[in-house]
């Protein structure tokens, strides 16, 4: 039956009258509202990295709302949920001194972090340090400023100038960056923005070598590197910001997702002590920015909860020891006559791109495909060009040949409406 829900990112006149209706959800497992059961290889959107029905999560949020459900942390107002989560990700970070900004997303983080950035550098006597660089195929989310940046041209067309003072330079190239940065002057250049793994651009990981070297390329330049592990945070790359992989020390970080398993929203952004020091030390240099809910106790109760099971059931390690299995299953689909290529085997993420050929004869493909895996019990999430797979961290050996199973069985039948 029709309703008044308006979809993102959705064609609502095809959605419309045709939803998907989940009603309960258990670990890996998701029942539609006939009971049908879904094996979730996509953790809703890359955030259930617990599973689901968690009742600790429930509980604590619960538990806290029946205390005090909301309150304010502007000026000098604060609840022990936001202080304690605040300091169990400062100390998490892999930054000395963090300080952390909590939001109600990662769009909201990411706005937040550009504009601490841009703040940060007039603290220092900087004030024409506000360009932005972001690169090719990255997502930052939808807000103002992760929309001005986006990588993917879709998301950024048709809604006028976002941020003027931004550009974007190819995804896998050290030196596309520092070409950038010397075109625009080093000395107008605010923040470099970088997913350790590109998410909703294509599951892209990093070619040997580049954080490193565009981490060396903000130092030698006087940039900030804001590392967006909106996805890759909370094990999903098994490591809690996705960076440490590669031994880079970001001056901000954007996390959200997997912060709360998406039991209730938050996000953040974790701030190097450097670049925190003007505005934490220096009398008079407020950062006039922050959002109702920032610092939300129950939102904060639920994230603390979700930290203490990725800890105690050592979910955050496991996204790197199912890596390979994960790739192993996956990869023989690139034999398949309909895919181009599979990418696997940095954390618990991967994606299967179909033939440009494909993607042009037939161009619903990708949502085709998308749409024969579920009827196989299995949800992907669709991307530009094929799908990807990002299960709860939970998720057993038998369960990821199910989704290798459930998708090979999907393109068999794709390939026979394509013939
Ligand atoms: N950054 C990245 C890398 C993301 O993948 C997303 C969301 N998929 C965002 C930012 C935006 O987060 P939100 O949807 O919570 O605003």
């Amino acid at each position: 039956m029709e309703t008044a829900l308006w979809h993102p990112f959705s064609d609502m006149a095809m959605v419309r009258g045709e939803e998907f209706v989940l009603e309960r959800g258990e670990d890996v497992w998701v029942y539609d509202a006939a009971g049908n059961r879904y094996l979730d290889a996509t953790a809703s959107l890359w955030y259930a990295n617990a599973g689901h029905g968690r009742a600790e999560i429930a509980d604590a949020a619960a538990e806290q709302m029946r205390t005090l459900a909301g309150y304010s942390i502007f000026g000098d107002f604060a609840n022990e949920p936001a202080r304690a989560l605040a300091d169990r990700l400062a100390g998490l970070a892999p930054m000395p001194g963090a300080k952390v900004f909590l939001t109600t997303g990662g769009g909201e983080a990411i706005d937040s972090a550009v504009k601490i950035a841009r703040r940060y550098h007039v603290a220092q006597g900087r004030p024409e340090r506000v360009h932005v660089i972001s690169r090719t195929n990255s997502y930052h989310g939808t807000n103002g400023i992760g929309t001005g940046v986006a990588g993917i041209e879709a998301n950024r067309t048709g809604f006028g100038e976002y941020l003027p003072s931004s550009s974007r330079v190819a995804y896998d190239s050290v030196d596309a960056l520092r070409d950038e940065i010397r075109r625009v002057g080093p000395e107008r250049v605010a923040a470099f923005l970088v997913e350790p793994v590109i998410g909703a651009g294509g599951v892209l990981a990093p070619p040997e070598g580049y954080l490193r070297g565009v981490a060396d390329v903000c130092r030698e330049y006087g940039v900030l590197l804001i590392a967006d592990a909106v996805i890759c945070g909370f094990g999903r790359l098994g490591t809690w910001f996705g960076v440490e992989r590669w031994g880079v020390e970001p001056d901000l970080v954007t996390f959200a997702k997997g912060v709360t398993s998406g039991y209730l929203p938050l996000g953040g952004v974790v701030v190097h002590g450097r670049v925190a020091e003007p505005f934490w030390d220096r009398p008079g240099t407020t950062l006039r920015h922050g959002a109702t809910y920032s610092g939300h106790p129950a939102c904060c109760a639920a994230a603390l909860a979700n930290l203490d099971i990725l800890e105690r059931d050592n979910l955050i390690e496991r996204g790197r020891l199912l890596e390979s299995e994960l790739a192993a299953a996956l990869q023989p689909l690139s034999g398949h006559s309909l895919v181009c290529e599979v990418r696997a085997g940095v954390g618990l993420l991967a994606a299967v791109e179909l033939r440009p050929d494909l993607l042009d004869r037939l161009p619903s493909a990708v949502s085709d495909l998308s749409l024969l895996v579920r009827q196989q019990g299995v949800l992907t999430r669709t991307l530009g060009k094929g799908l990807a797979v990002s299960p709860p961290l939970t998720i057993q050996g038998a369960q990821i040949d199910e989704i290798a199973r459930a998708i090979t069985a999907g393109l068999d039948e794709l390939a026979l409406k394509a013939a």
